[in-house]
């Protein structure tokens, strides 16, 4: 084999790590709900598209057409699906139509006159939607020829939408109705915008959160998958998924410990009646898997937590003493999901959550609250997340609990936000039926939100199952019940970190830190010896034993996006030393091995980013 050789002097192939271009702040891109002028271009451009197909497709048929919240959509009933080449006519017709500043006008309609109208040009659809309308009916023309049930508003002609600020994006399937028993439509989604900046922007936008997408990552970098043959929405972690998992357990477990939290395991399944006695299968019932039968004993999978340890406190008697009791989970969950709605990670029919429920005194409420907040932080910010939107929702019309329990656990959370100096909104009345609570979201590197901790008081269960603890004067009181989960579910928190990180994990959580890449068969040995130190010491390294030249073991690591790249040729074997790439930093030049073992070492003991050679 002819490898050339390589040595400390030479510059190493210089590639450089993908970077993440920042959004571009100057450029401003609010959703539909939030400008009245969007709202109303969205509206006109679903029209003017619905227009050219017709124009184009004499035999489709119009459904709906609604704005969301970056662009619009339309549902035809078309005889074939729409093909990329018709999609490009379509939008050639809607320049056409733009071009001609065409007016769109208001007209007020009975239904008797809508009805003959819309028999005038056979549109079934229509004829149905028109059923389910008030009156008054209101249609929009669009010219002399076409019009379209519609409550509006829309601008006041075509020549005030932008003929270089829109896109048609896509075409998929879609359901008249959303219901899988109806007529098959061809839905076409499009995006409009008031300048070609804008529209720019939002696609520059698309292609990073495409480029970020987890499920995409996840394959290319071997971490987890979906098997069909096992079901929908059912999780396989590959071992480097599954070394990066056990990684974020670890931490998981050690800041739990440290936040005086006791572990539990529970069952996976449990008899049907524990479900009655929480309610899950009066209110929960659909989303259950289960039952099944056994011992002539029904059993249903878990789709929660909480009532296992509500049973773990219930296993003996409880003083005031021993309260705030806190107990953690990594509980797998079962829930079932519809089809359609299943998404990768993000969306699954079974799922770790990093559950907790914390069992204390009225008068803890706030201290507990404050601690679960700064825990929250603690974990969420090892993972880079520090930008948190907060909602404090509070006591709904119907609900259960005393004026006075309400009252005390809402102050409780405000006091314990309060102390924690974090801004919340508070959104009045959005609480749950048994309690109030905190929700957070995180916000990812391209600026999207995510819903992922909450922390919850429960006045129901306690009730339900009769929770008491022997008070300081012997009576017996209810303790309050506070549920909570910082990540949410494991698999969800996987798919938003990695979006976050493009799939370029800080150094602690990387599964393959270091790759060793040897350049000639002599340095084998050496390499097999380095592979050795560092597994002992605790890092995660792997030796490239492809015999490809040392471009493309390069590229290689760097389509895996190993953090750290080490070069050994013979001049690096003779100084015990390798010649080290790091992702983040670029060309570290030749480090000793002990100094790489210690850097290695720390980087991961402070879970850090990147390899910290100095010090
Ligand atoms: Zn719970």
């Amino acid at each position: 084999m002819a490898h050339k050789m390589a040595g400390p002097d030479r510059k190493l192939v210089s590639t450089a790590a993908a970077t993440t271009p920042a959004p571009s702040a100057s450029v401003v891109l609010p959703k539909t709900s939030e400008s009245s002028q969007l709202l109303k271009i969205r509206h006109s451009m679903s029209h003017v598209m619905a227009m050219a197909v017709q124009q184009l497709f004499p035999k489709a048929r119009v459904t709906i057409g609604p704005w969301t919240e970056s662009g619009f959509y339309y549902d035809f009933d078309n005889p074939d699906p729409f093909t990329e080449a018709d999609l490009k006519a379509i939008k050639k017709g809607m320049i056409k139509i733009i071009n001609k500043k065409v007016p769109l006008e208001r007209v007020e309609v009975t239904r008797a006159e809508a009805e003959t109208k819309i028999k005038a040009q056979n549109e079934p659809y229509k004829l149905e939607i028109l059923e389910g309308l008030q009156e008054p009916i209101t249609l929009y023309t669009l010219g002399e020829d076409w019009w379209d049930l519609c409550a509006g508003p829309h601008v006041e002609h075509t020549g005030q939408l932008n003929a270089k600020a829109f896109e048609l994006e896509s075409v998929a399937g879609a359901y008249w109705r959303g219901d899988e028993t109806k007529a098959q439509l061809q839905r076409i989604y499009g995006t409009a915008w008031e300048t070609p900046e804008q529209l720019a922007e939002h696609k520059r936008r698309k292609a990073e959160a495409l480029r970020r997408d987890h499920r995409r990552i996840g394959k290319d970098l071997d971490l987890f998958s979906i098997a069909d043959e096992a079901g929908a929405g059912l999780v396989f972690w590959h071992p480097r998924g599954a070394r990066m998992r056990l990684l974020i357990e670890e931490f998981w477990r050690e800041a739990h410990f440290e936040g005086g939290y006791e572990l539990l395991y529970t069952p996976h399944v449990a008899d049907i009646s524990l479900w009655k006695t929480s309610g899950h299968l009066d209110f929960y019932a659909e989303s259950m898997f289960g039952p099944m039968e056994v011992d002539e004993r029904e059993y249903q999978l878990k789709p929660m937590n909480c009532p296992f340890h509500v049973l773990t406190y219930a296993s003996k008697l409880r003083s005031y003493r021993e309260l705030p009791i806190r107990w953690a989970e990594l509980g797998t969950v079962y829930r079932y999901e519809r089809p359609g709605v299943m998404h990768g990670l993000m969306r699954v029919r079974g799922f770790t959550q990093d559950d907790a429920h914390v069992f204390c005194l009225p008068e803890q409420i706030s201290d507990e609250i404050l601690k679960i907040l700064d825990l929250t932080e603690r974990i969420l910010s090892t993972f880079d997340f520090n930008t948190y939107e907060i909602n404090l929702s509070t006591r709904p019309e119907k609900s259960i609990g005393d004026d006075a329990v309400w009252d005390l656990a809402t102050k409780g959370l405000i006091e314990a936000l309060e102390r924690k100096g974090w801004k919340y909104k508070i959104d009045e009345g959005g609480g749950a039926f048994y309690g109030p609570k905190i929700d957070l979201k995180i916000e990812d590197a391209i600026g999207r939100m995510w819903q992922c901790s909450t922390i919850q008081l429960d006045f129901n269960l306690p009730e339900r199952f009769k929770l008491d603890y022997i008070a300081a004067d012997g009576s017996k009181q209810r303790p309050i019940m506070i549920h909570r989960a910082i990540f949410g579910s494991l698999e969800r928190f996987f798919g938003i970190m990695t979006e976050n990180y493009a799939g370029d994990y800080p150094f602690w959580l990387a599964p393959e830190q270091v790759r060793l890449l040897p350049v000639t068969d002599d340095v084998q040995p050496y390499a097999e010896s380095l592979l050795d130190q560092l597994t002992q010491a605790g890092v995660r390294a792997k030796i490239d034993r492809s015999g490809d030249r040392l471009g493309k073991l390069i590229r290689t690591g760097e389509q895996m996006k190993i953090p750290v790249l080490a070069v050994i040729g013979a001049k690096e074997a003779e100084q015990n030393a390798v010649s080290l790439r790091s992702r983040r930093d670029g060309d570290l030049g030749v480090v000793a091995v002990a100094d790489l073992l210690r850097a290695a070492q720390n980087t991961n003991a402070q879970r850090a980013a990147g390899l910290e050679l100095k010090g």
